[in-house]
């Protein structure tokens, strides 16, 4: 499988260099050709036998085909296991469970509590099996932005993992306290936690700063150091998440809850557009989805592009209690526009240029019906998405966390527009009470966090209490009275665990900090 830059098809990868690399230096992600995806295409009733572990081999297989067989075992084995994901008995890291008439992929059992664990746990060890089959002893340092969730994943998948260094940057104003606490008592002697005076655009400016600074790169190749991303533009981010898509309909069929070949509908809260594009490419390979139903919260910018075929950057980016979501600009699109023009370079080319430059793009209409066969889009604003915390704790017995809710009040809203036939209209005047029930089309919703991870905001919602006299640890107590689900043993030992890292560092300052951590 080779990989092409979405900006340059002439600029071509192996799978393992593209891991090592990250980003194409025009600029453009990697990414194979849709072609050579559907060459792939598999019948899903010869896979009904399959657990994770196996369909994950298969998946792997077909885009890291420079890894050994045995190569792709180890890691495998190294990150799906019961240390990292507390889920039982069996080996599913992804498993399904009912919420009403439709599902939840619980995608959270992982060591941090967010979906994001599901590829970092992963990512380290096919980064160091690159490296080490490429015979080179440089060190890789890994930089991260976060703007909470992808820091905690990523510090702890990359801990005391040999010859990588990471560190990670976050905004002073703009993680949870939650999430503060879990990157500040990171354990490992190879990781650093900044906090960053700015907001989480600061961070992500400040990392592209230093890839792209001369004077650093000079710097690296003289200490025999290499710059890597674990932020989802590294293609081995996005690969891991397209497995739990298969995975979740072998397990469907084979809980008889669907028949073989059924479609059904995947919902995603989406913010980089990472775990939805990796959606797509399980339809690609031949798992019967409908529609890949595209959540967002009040930054709905994808939902106006997928509506209207403008993507418009210019606006205000709202903060939200579904922070993972509050992102203008979603890096994975670029490469649905490169599958979907028929991997068309001059043309993802152009629209990024008019992205960078404008802040907004156009595409066109053929396009845009491509895209529109595949995807749909909803966003749930703070009200919704409150609300249907409050519905699923009291109609389904579900307690969701705010990402998963503003995907299921999208779901909500999806059903109600196809019941009343009309298709992408936004459902504001969704009425619940309205609903007969002949529609159905069996819908699974992407359950990316923990609701321990943000359980104040969670509690506020199902709970009468005056929620904001509790301290967090209170937060997770009262909101574990009211599961009886077992509060994460990440999260229950945040409250004794020694602050490693209380570092905050002006924009300036954090360049100096990186420097002095390659010489
Ligand atoms: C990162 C994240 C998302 C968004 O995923 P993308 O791949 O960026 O679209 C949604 N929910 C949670 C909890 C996340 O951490």
């Amino acid at each position: 499988m080779k990989l092409y830059s979405t900006r340059n098809l002439n600029e071509i990868m192996n799978p393992k260099d593209a891991i090592i690399k990250g980003l194409s230096n025009d600029g453009g992600l990697y990414c194979p050709k849709y072609e050579d995806i559907i060459a792939h295409k598999f019948d899903i009733r010869y896979l009904l036998k399959n657990d994770y572990k196996a369909t994950a081999k298969l998946v792997f297989s077909i885009f890291f085909n420079d890894f050994t067989g045995g190569e792709i075992e180890n890691c495998i084995n190294s990150a799906y296991n019961d240390t990292n994901f507390c889920v039982g008995t069996n080996d599913n890291i992804a498993p399904v469970t009912k919420i009403g008439k439709n599902y939840l992929m619980e995608l959270y059992h992982g060591p941090t509590s967010a979906f994001k664990d599901v590829a970092l746990t992963i990512l380290p060890h096919f980064l160091t099996t690159s490296y080490k089959s490429k015979g080179e002893n440089k060190k890789v340092y890994i930089l991260t932005a976060t703007s909470g969730d992808t820091g905690k994943a990523a510090l702890s998948g990359f801990k005391d993992v040999e010859n990588v260094s990471i560190t990670v940057f976050y905004p002073t104003d703009g993680v949870s306290n939650i999430q503060k606490l879990q990157m500040q008592t990171s354990e490992g002697n190879n990781v650093s936690v900044v906090a960053i005076k700015g907001d989480f655009d600061d961070c992500q400016r400040l990392v592209k700063e230093i890839y792209t600074d001369n004077e650093i790169k000079k710097l690296c190749e003289k200490n025999n150091v290499v710059l890597s991303s674990a932020n989802s533009i590294n293609i081995g981010r996005l690969v891991p998440q397209i497995v739990y898509y298969i995975q979740t309909y072998i397990d469907l069929v084979n809980a008889n809850e669907i028949k073989l070949n059924d479609k059904i509908n995947f919902v995603v809260p989406t913010g980089n557009f990472g775990d939805i594009l990796a959606g797509y490419i399980a339809k690609l390979l031949g798992t019967p989805i409908n529609k890949l139903i595209c959540a967002s919260n009040d930054n709905k910018v994808l939902t106006d592009f997928i509506n209207t075929g403008i993507y418009d950057k210019n606006r205000e980016l709202y903060k939200t209690i579904s922070p993972s979501m509050d992102i203008l600009v979603s890096s994975n699109l670029e490469r649905l526009l490169f599958l979907l023009s028929g991997n068309d370079d001059k043309l993802v080319n152009e629209l990024m240029a008019s992205l960078n430059t404008k802040g907004v793009y156009k595409i066109n209409d053929t396009l845009l019906e491509k895209i529109k066969e595949n995807f749909v889009a909803y966003y749930a604003n703070q009200d919704e998405c409150k609300k249907t915390i409050k519905e699923a704790f009291e109609k389904d017995g579900r307690i969701i966390d705010t990402h998963t809710a503003v995907a299921y009040n999208c779901l909500k809203q999806y059903i109600n527009a196809e019941h009343t036939n009309q298709n992408n209209v936004r459902a504001t005047q969704y009425k619940p009470e309205t609903r007969t029930d002949e529609f159905y089309e069996p819908s699974v919703i992407l359950s990316t966090a923990s609701p321990y991870k943000f359980a104040r905001d969670v509690l506020k919602c199902i709970c009468d209490n005056n929620v904001d006299t509790f301290d967090d640890f209170a937060c997770l107590d009262k909101l574990n009275e009211l599961t009886k689900e077992p509060i994460p043993k990440n999260l229950a030992a945040l409250k004794t665990k020694e602050k490693r890292f209380n570092t905050t560092l002006s924009y300036e300052e954090s360049k100096k900090f990186v420097i002095d951590r390659i010489i």
